[in-house]
């Protein structure tokens, strides 16, 4: 029998081809056919066009051991992935009557009479096995050639979730060897994606040994970049083992800009140093509008350690809630060390907080100056101590300001190690 090690996915649908429908089922198949050790190679996403997805799953049949179709199994003339698969692997479509015993229930559940057009799916490819669907019509079909396993699964994801477990158990996992894939993560923060590859290369590149070999990827966001390790084997022991050895290496080799290497997320690790040391957080936000806190409350649990914090975002609410002299802000502008000092000391004696955060910055398009252009942040943390430290962040507003709330969690962590 074949051992099936990769697969193959084809989304099918002309709505996931418009701005509006993303294919989702892709990701969640891909996550569970990677439990059960297979990789997915490739995955498409083709409109309702007999022609179009003809020629992908006959390209496709050259290269999986599996392939999966999600979508055009519906009862509608734009339905035709049961059709053009039979059609490719030369079997009959049958009508089996116990499916259309079981479609016609399900219409008189709900007290109307089955539509003529739904018989089409009860065609069954001669030599399939059907998968009941318990959330809609359309069941699964999932047929075999040449060792390879083809399974077409209807589109909503509701319905096509619950099949899956019947084809991974039934159909798939015999045949995987007991073939695990194994997944690590380093998360830097504070470096570019360029710096990253730089020095984690050399080594990720020589990860592996002669029976598995670790696939990295790199993921960049503004503020935070992550390292995907990937490994596949039987020993599972041995694969972690691998992939361990692998993250110690990149850890080291990068140093304290990697926040975790646990899946952790920078919100959460600088949530869990603040709760260790049972300290509370306060913060005075200009530029980001209220976004550092919102990361740091996006944990669950995070009352235990953010007290709260103000938006100042004019010059007057600086000065009047916070403190900040008006003398400073003439001398050094809105934008400037002295200011974002004034603003975390501020707001630790207004909260009472352990540590508080100040930040104030020009997100833009306008606001820049030569001195001060777009993309100036400035973060100050504020304990019994005071750290502080200027920016410069590029891309647009947006990614200025999830840049920003990124250095304060960062600059927060440091605090707290
Ligand atoms: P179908 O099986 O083609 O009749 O699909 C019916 C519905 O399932 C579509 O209208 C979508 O809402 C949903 N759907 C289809 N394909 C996908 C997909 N790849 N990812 C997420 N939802 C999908
Ligand atoms: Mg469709």
């Amino acid at each position: 029998m074949r051992e099936l090690k990769n697969a193959e996915i084809i989304a099918v649908g002309s709505e996931l081809l418009t701005p509006h429908r993303l294919d989702t089922n892709s990701l969640f198949l891909t996550g569970r056919l990677n439990e059960l050790g297979i990789v997915v190679r490739a995955k498409t996403v083709v409109g309702d066009n007999r022609h179009d997805l003809a020629a992908l799953v006959t390209s496709a049949m050259t290269r999986a051991d599996v392939l999966l179709t999600t979508g055009g199994l519906g009862p509608t003339d734009d339905d035709l992935t049961r059709e053009v698969i039979a059609d490719l692997l030369g079997v009959r479509l049958v009508e089996d009557q116990d499916l259309v015993a079981s479609i016609e229930a399900r219409f008189r559940l709900r007290g109307v009479k089955m539509p003529t057009i739904n018989r089409r799916q009860a065609m069954v490819p001669e030599g399939a096995r059907v998968v009941p669907n318990h959330h809609g019509t359309a069941p699964g079909l999932i047929l075999e050639r040449e060792g390879r396993v083809v399974a077409l699964l209807p589109g909503p994801p509701r319905e096509l979730q619950p099949m899956f477990d019947v084809l991974a158990e039934e159909v798939l996992l015999p045949r995987t060897a007991g073939r695990k894939v194994r997944r690590r993560q380093v998360k830097v923060t504070g470096r570019s994606e360029s710096q990253v590859e730089e020095v984690a290369h050399p080594i990720y590149s020589c990860l592996g040994d002669d029976t598995t070999s670790v696939q990295t990827t790199i993921l960049a966001s503004p503020g935070l970049i992550e390292l995907h390790l990937e490994a596949v084997g039987t020993d599972v022991a041995a694969v972690d083992r691998l992939l361990d050895s692998g993250v110690s290496a990149l850890a080291q080799a990068l140093g304290d800009v990697v926040f975790s290497t646990d899946g952790r997320s920078l919100e959460k690790v600088t949530g869990d140093l603040l709760r260790a040391r049972g300290w509370r957080v306060a913060a005075a936000e200009s530029c980001t509008g209220g976004g550092f806190l919102a990361r740091m409350t996006d944990v669950p649990g995070s009352s235990a350690w953010v007290s709260g914090g103000l938006v100042a975002y004019s010059n007057q609410v600086k000065v009047r809630d916070l403190d900040v002299p008006a003398a400073l802000i003439d001398a050094q502008g809105a934008v400037s060390e002295g200011v974002a000092v004034a603003m975390a000391q501020g707001a630790r004696r207004r909260f009472g907080t352990d540590v508080a955060v100040g930040i104030t910055g020009i997100a833009g398009p306008d606001g820049g100056t030569p001195e001060k252009p777009v993309g100036t942040v400035v973060v100050a943390v504020a304990t019994d101590a005071v750290t502080v430290r200027t920016f410069r962040f590029p891309g647009d507003r947006e990614a200025i300001r999830r840049h920003s709330t990124s250095a304060a969690l960062d600059m927060l962590r440091r605090a707290l190690l």
